[in-house]
């Protein structure tokens, strides 16, 4: 984890238990754990509030849109199938539109998520305009009635300047109800510029944390809720389906603990 969370962290430590009466039949360690704990969880919690997507779907206009931004790599195409799988299970109908028309593996490789997950999908020609498949895949959704439109869309380096007005125009003509921006918890402090590069281009509502699986206890995770500004909604643990969870700092804490 970054300096910064972990001088909070160990000022916490000080205030808390520096100075503090211990009778003999306390356990130290225990002691140190559960002030520990509560420091983490305090971090975990600066910026979250808790979204229940479900319902928020459930009380909206039908279709309701979700817009997904990430750098390649980070592991969008896969969130985007976790989460259609999510809404499916919740008796929602999806589409996904494969608006990446840029990477034609990226298109490839979601067509093979909508047909093992029995999906419909909308892709465009290689290197055609991205805002009209996913306008194409609104308009689809309208007139089948599809609860949620899935857009994804291109995460070539944050440098480049075409995909930044590409994104702004998909972002224009989908007005999504909800944008997510995908970040990888390996990436560490380049994590933190994306965020900060998306913000200023397109702005989002919420994060998804991916690979937190992999991190081998996810300190990063506490930087990164910490540092974001914006509400770290779920997190990916694994490559399956089922593995995108409800971010949870009470479980977290824990989990870092372990
Ligand atoms: P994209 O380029 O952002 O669309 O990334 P992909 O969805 O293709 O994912 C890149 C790699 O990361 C793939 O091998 C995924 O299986 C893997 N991946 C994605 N999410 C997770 C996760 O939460 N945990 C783990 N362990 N791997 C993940």
């Amino acid at each position: 984890m970054s300096l910064e969370v972990t001088d909070m962290i160990l000022e916490d430590l000080k205030r808390e238990l520096i100075g503090r009466r211990v009778s003999r039949r306390e356990d130290l360690e225990s002691l140190v754990k559960n002030s520990l704990k509560r420091s983490l969880r305090e971090i975990l919690k600066k910026n979250y509030n808790e979204t229940d997507l479900i319902r928020l779907i459930r009380d909206s206009n039908k279709p309701f849109i979700i817009i997904f931004f990430g750098v390649n790599g980070v592991g969008k195409t896969t969130t985007i199938a976790k989460f259609a799988w999510m809404l499916k299970r919740n008796g929602f109908s999806v589409i996904i539109a494969a608006a990446d028309t840029f990477r034609a593996a990226a298109q490839e490789q979601l067509a093979l998520h909508a047909s093992k997950l029995d999906v419909p999908l909308v892709k465009g020609k290689y290197g055609g305009d991205p805002a009209s498949v996913a306008y194409d895949a609104i308009q689809s959704a309208k007139s089948r009635r599809v609860d949620v439109v899935l857009i994804d869309t291109a995460g070539r380096m944050h440098t480049d300047k075409n995909l930044t007005e590409e994104l702004k125009r998909v972002v224009k003509v989908a007005k999504p109800n909800m944008k997510i921006l995908v970040l990888d918890s390996l990436a560490g402090q380049d994590a933190l510029e994306q965020a900060t590069y998306f913000e200023k281009i397109v702005g989002y509502d919420m994060v998804i944390l991916t690979k937190v699986d992999a991190d081998s206890k996810g300190g990063i995770v506490l930087s990164l809720a910490y540092k974001l500004n914006k509400p770290v909604g779920y997190v990916g643990i694994g490559q399956d389906y089922e593995s995108l969870v409800k971010f949870d700092p009470e479980w977290f804490a824990e989990r870092l603990l372990s």
